[in-house]
């Protein structure tokens, strides 16, 4: 008899699909994949899939799970399950879940199953599933003396404020390079901050304005009406935007019917450069527009 996931899981990955964004439909989970992240302290979070329309930008449910516990420095991971349409993109996510638990030093489970939760792939340790693999990223150490600090979603009224509590919590890829925060804030006036989490596949890695838009769809809301960046990189003059986030968030704007506010600001100055998206990425591409 094939093994399924058991009910809990079940249950937080069905609300988990209907978080996702599909490139086909807004609100078509058929066809979309969804995580859920377990960590010792018992706490666990969800999200769907991202999908865009160049899909080179899509991100996996497996590294907004990630996400949510590193940004938070809730770790030790205890499991990572998902259920997706197909295996297709095994390979990849194992890599990615595998790097995570070889920075962080230590192992978790992934489970992969249908949608009706009928497991098709399953390993106690992800490092297990690449047999020799050793992340060329440096060491997360400093994150496993941490134990849970506070939540990605702040009260701020500042987006500057927001941005800057996410670049402290910056997952570096190597010991230098600059640090960069994001903060979008929901239309319903929540703020959800970001940070960048490198991937030995740069292609892999989600930018931190990214990450704050990932964490937000996560949580179910879909709309969002302004979206800030700040960096070490720009200590005087405004932080700019790079394409593929001008991209990823015109797409997510798109698909969830926002007209963001983007503002860049400069680290130790009061300058700012405020934008709407039309002005910042005036003819964004689309499937739709072919
Ligand atoms: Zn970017």
């Amino acid at each position: 008899m094939s093994k399924s996931i058991n009910e809990e899981n079940k249950e937080l990955l069905s609300a988990a699909l209907a978080c996702a964004i599909t490139k086909r439909s807004d609100h078509d989970s058929v066809g979309a994949s969804a995580s859920v992240l377990h960590t010792r302290s018992g706490r666990s979070y969800t999200a769907g899939v991202i999908e865009t329309d160049t899909n080179l930008l899509t991100i996996f449910p497996e590294q907004t799970v990630l996400l949510h516990a590193l940004l938070r420095r809730d770790i030790p991971i205890e499991s990572v399950t998902s259920v997706a349409p197909s295996t297709a993109t095994l390979p990849l996510v194992l890599k990615i879940l595998a790097d995570a638990a070889a920075r962080i030093d230590r192992g978790f489970s992934y489970t992969l199953a249908k949608p009706d939760g009928t497991i098709v792939f399953e390993t106690g340790d992800v490092r297990h599933s690449l047999p020799g693999y050793t992340s060329p990223l440096s060491k997360l150490e400093e994150f496993c003396s941490e134990s849970y600090k506070d939540d990605i979603i702040t009260a701020s009224n500042s987006l500057k404020e927001a941005a800057l509590s996410g670049m402290q919590r910056h997952i570096r890829t190597k010991d230098s390079g600059s640090r960069y925060g994001a903060a979008v804030r929901a239309k319903d006036g929540t703020v959800f901050i970001g940070a960048s989490l490198g991937s030995p596949d740069k292609r892999l890695g989600l930018h931190a304005e990214m990450a704050a838009l990932a964490l937000l769809l996560s949580s179910g809301r879909k709309q969002f009406t302004e979206i800030a960046i700040v960096s070490e990189k720009f200590p005087v003059t405004p932080c700019l935007f790079c394409g593929c986030c001008r991209q990823f968030i015109s797409d997510i704007a798109r698909k969830t019917g926002s007209a963001p506010k983007l503002t860049g600001y400069a680290l130790n100055t009061d300058e700012s450069m405020e934008s709407s998206l039309s002005e910042l990425y005036p003819n964004p591409w689309s499937s739709n527009t072919l």
